[in-house]
């Protein structure tokens, strides 16, 4: 399925007209949902073009470096099977790539920039700058770096560099005009470039600011296709103005909306919804989470929503992608982790949910019979330890269980209704699920009542709980006769 109109030409040691796009995450700490989307959508673009996906650790920001947070998205992205055709730990013919390895290939650029005058040399120390700042601050007009260096000669630029005076060098922004560039979800973006500040590209310290390496790493890197979460919209236009000022053509841009917890908040560590490991640990499965993930943001167009890796890389378009703020709906991926989960075989689920049942089911139960009771219901494998709790020790409960309005019952009801099926059970000679209905069902019919008037306090007596996973009778296969009927004779004496 080769789009044609996605192909362009790109630097040597690249195939020509391949279709590339990259993920770029700074190792600031653990893996973002957002970042997981992002990476995601760039993944399912690339597969659906035949194209490459490219990781590139943009670590140039030496504050925000946080120890191990390069191996956390190795880690993440394999464990959901993100699979890059480059990077660091993989390699590829455009490598290094990992920004700070890198160093001498933005400093040349930034050079390069300079001797076409898109680019200067500036010297001015923090004391100039504040003295600045504070300048616009009293006149109230928005603070912008004035440009001073940008009038220094030739001669003194090379003077001030043989004194070794500290510099950093700054985009020169054009005076006036407009800059624009053509986003494939927020559409035309244009902007005056009286807006935007001559940002410093190469900071003191020798290493690049995030913008700056990061178009001359998409050029260099061959990257068709940019995929970014909507916060660098804005920072967009002085990429454009990079590209320029290089003479380079842009990549086509994807910005993709913010994932929020509602309308005014986004999703934060503080919270614990903000990081993959969290819903890891939560207890939803990988394949479910991702599933969700690709749906902040992201429209399939029909009635079905669950989607494989792999369904998706055919699905999966830009075509779909919304403007407007994704919100994190818990309900739905709570129902989409219970989809995954009945989907499974019974095998499967047992092997998934038996750590579980086993955190409060220490006792000799048929946990097979138990995980098919689960699947039909659970929704995450965490509630688990608690639905069970009840198997391998009687709760404390009070007789005010007995009152359903629903199914009419109460504890007097109850008492009566409880002597009729202690007798049925104890004449129940294999103790299946079958065999226990058949002999219930004929002593509703006898008792003339709804089933509601037997099942309810059956479930009570055998669970002390009003909620359990399956019913009475389900309940009874698990505990067995003697306990069954020790927990109803129980019931009786209360
Ligand atoms: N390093 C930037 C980030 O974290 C990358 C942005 C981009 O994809 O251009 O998030």
């Amino acid at each position: 399925m080769r789009d044609e109109k996605y192909y362009t030409d790109i630097e040597a040691g690249i195939p020509t007209g391949q279709f590339r796009t990259r993920f770029a995450p700074s190792p600031t700490g653990f893996m973002h949902l957002g970042g997981i989307r992002t990476a995601l959508y760039a993944y399912l673009l690339a597969k659906k073009h035949e194209g490459v996906l490219v990781l590139r650790i943009e670590d140039t920001d030496q504050e925000r470096f946080v120890e191990g947070a390069t191996e956390v998205i190795y880690d993440t992205l394999k464990d959901v099977g993100i699979i890059y055709d480059e990077g660091p730990d993989v390699g590829g013919p455009v490598a290094p790539y990992v920004q700070s390895e890198r160093r001498e290939i933005y400093q040349a650029y930034a050079e390069l920039l300079v001797s076409r005058g898109h680019a200067y040399y500036c010297f001015c120390d923090k004391k100039t700058l504040d003295e600045q700042r504070a300048i616009h601050q009293a006149s109230n007009t928005p603070h912008k770096y004035d440009k001073r260096c940008l009038s220094l000669s030739k001669d003194e630029v090379a003077n001030k560099l043989s004194e070794n005076i500290s510099y950093v060098i700054r985009q020169n922004v054009p005076n006036e005009g407009k800059v624009h560039f053509d986003d494939a979800v927020y559409e035309r973006i244009e902007v005056e470039v009286s807006t935007l500040e001559d940002q410093v590209i190469l900071k003191s310290d020798g290493l690049p600011t995030y913008n700056f390496a990061n178009v001359v790493d998409d050029k260099l890197m061959g990257i068709t296709h940019v995929v970014r979460g909507n916060e660098f919209l804005s920072s967009t236009p002085k990429h454009v103005l990079l590209y320029q000022g290089f003479g380079w053509d842009t990549p086509k841009y994807i910005h993709v909306p913010q994932i929020m917890r509602n309308s005014t908040t986004k999703l934060s560590k503080r919270d614990g919804d903000a990081y993959y490991g969290d819903f890891i640990a939560k207890g939803y499965l990988k394949e479910a989470l991702l599933n969700y993930i690709v749906l902040l943001g992201w429209n399939p167009g029909g009635e079905n929503e669950k989607f494989s890796l792999a369904e998706l890389a055919d699905v999966f378009g830009v075509e779909g992608i919304s403007k407007s703020p994704a919100i994190f709906d818990y309900q739905k991926l709570n129902w989409l982790n219970g989809v995954y989960l009945r989907d499974m075989t019974d095998g499967e689920f047992h092997a998934a949910a038996l750590p579980y049942i086993r955190q409060t089911v220490k006792g000799d139960f048929d946990t097979m019979f138990i995980a098919k009771v689960l699947k039909e219901r659970c929704e995450l494998l965490t509630d688990i330890p608690e639905q069970v709790g009840f198997i391998d020790k009687l709760p404390e409960y009070s007789n005010e269980l007995f009152i359903n309005k629903k199914m009419k019952t109460d504890a007097e009801n109850s008492k009566e209704v409880l002597n009729e099926i202690l007798v049925t059970l104890q004449m129940v000679s294999i103790w299946d699920k079958e065999t226990i209905h058949t002999a219930l069902m004929e002593l509703v019919e006898r008792l003339d009542v709804k089933n509601g008037r037997v099942l309810w306090p059956l479930r009570v007596a055998l669970s002390g709980k009003a909620q359990t996973p399956g019913g009475g009778i389900e309940i009874a296969v698990i505990l067995g006769k003697d306990e069954s009927i020790k927990r109803i004779g129980k019931a009786l004496e209360k």
